[in-house]
């Protein structure tokens, strides 16, 4: 019997290309597509296809046949320097708007049912997110809306997008909102990469006795979620017969600058912090993890710390120019 196949869309960036590899450690028979290939690894695709998802000829022609899952990661995203600065506003919610409206609608016309989503805590109203010790990310918070990027903004619309192809058309599309998934393999340097990647790199490149400079005045807080727990989320998801949307991060709450501090300990190394001004985005950001764990009897537990230590130890092999030696699943 033919393997079940499954389509990642966006399979060349850092959550795609682990996807890809886990779903075809299932046996499942994977096609990726990408702008690009992965940066930092070879793919485990079977059928990597370079294309740009915002060309309706492309989405038509990837998605051929009747998959039986599709994950729709593919999205123009950043960190907080690209995401936040509005410089970029205008070229993520066209690129990715436009990405969501062709690939649902393909999926749709194919008769697929199992579609994945992945929506950012972004969407989340940013007056919720004031105080950085209480955050309030419970997933019927998230109206009145009014999410602090643009970015937030889209991802609210292509989630309500897809439930809407489940309500009219009997999709059963699943929409995750993930909080800040982070690991080895992911985009450390160059303006696009996240909190946990650009404290690994500065302590990395840091000189004994040496300084980093942390965005803002450290005290926003923020949950980091490792990237085999969001994988297993991910997969759980859109397995269950719960549409969502719904919380995908872990609920360890840490400050920016106490991270700083976990990173320089795992280094070993004597360095110290200077807050500078920049990008921070809300003040505070939690998983709430009541609802996954009532919906699919299963939450994220895995410390921070252990999640921090692999990807600091990748970074730290880019930094040295060396290849990474060992990587996460
Ligand atoms: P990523 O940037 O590494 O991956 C996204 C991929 O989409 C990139 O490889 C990019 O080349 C591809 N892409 C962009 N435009 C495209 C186009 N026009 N055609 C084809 N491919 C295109 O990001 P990621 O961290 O892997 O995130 C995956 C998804 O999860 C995104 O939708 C993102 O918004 C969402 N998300 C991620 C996080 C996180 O912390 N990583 C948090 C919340 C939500």
């Amino acid at each position: 019997m033919a393997s079940k196949m499954a389509l990642v869309l966006g399979g060349g960036g850092f959550i795609g290309a682990h996807l890809v590899s886990r779903l075809k450690r299932e046996g499942f028979w994977v096609r990726a597509v990408d702008l690009k290939y992965p940066e930092y690894r070879d793919t485990d695709a079977d059928d990597f296809v370079q294309g740009d998802l915002r060309e309706q000829s492309v989405v038509k022609e990837v998605i051929d046949r009747r998959f039986d899952e599709v994950y729709q990661l593919a999205a123009d995203m950043g960190g907080a320097g690209y995401i936040f600065t509005g410089e970029n506003d205008a070229d993520i919610m066209h690129n990715s708007a436009t990405i969501n409206l062709n690939v649902v609608h393909a999926c749709h016309m194919r008769g697929i049912k199992r579609v994945f989503y992945s929506s950012s805590a972004c969407m989340y109203p940013a007056y919720n997110q004031e105080d950085p010790d209480n955050p309030k990310c419970a997933e019927d918070s998230a109206y009145p809306a009014a999410p602090d990027s643009e970015y937030g903004w889209e991802k609210l619309f292509s989630e309500r997008l897809f439930l809407a192809y489940n309500r009219n058309h009997g999709m059963e599309a699943r929409v995750a909102r993930y909080h800040n998934i982070f690991g080895p393999q992911g985009t450390w340097t160059g303006g696009k990469e996240k909190a946990p990647a650009a404290l690994c790199r500065k302590v990395a490149m840091a000189p004994q006795g040496g300084e980093i400079e942390v965005w803002g005045d450290g005290l926003q807080t923020r949950s980091f979620l490792y990237i085999d727990e969001c994988l297993e989320g991910t997969t759980r998801l859109l397995r269950s017969e719960f549409q969502g949307p719904v919380n995908i991060g872990s609920d360890e709450m840490i400050s920016i600058h106490d991270l700083a501090e976990l990173v320089i300990a795992i280094s070993g190394k004597d360095v110290s912090i200077r807050h500078v001004p920049g990008p921070t985005g809300v003040r505070g950001r939690n998983s709430d993890n009541r609802l996954i764990k009532e919906k699919l009897g299963w939450a994220p537990s895995q410390k921070l710390r252990t999640g921090i230590e692999s990807t600091y130890g990748w970074i730290e092999a880019q930094v040295r120019g060396n290849q990474p030696q060992t990587l996460a699943a």
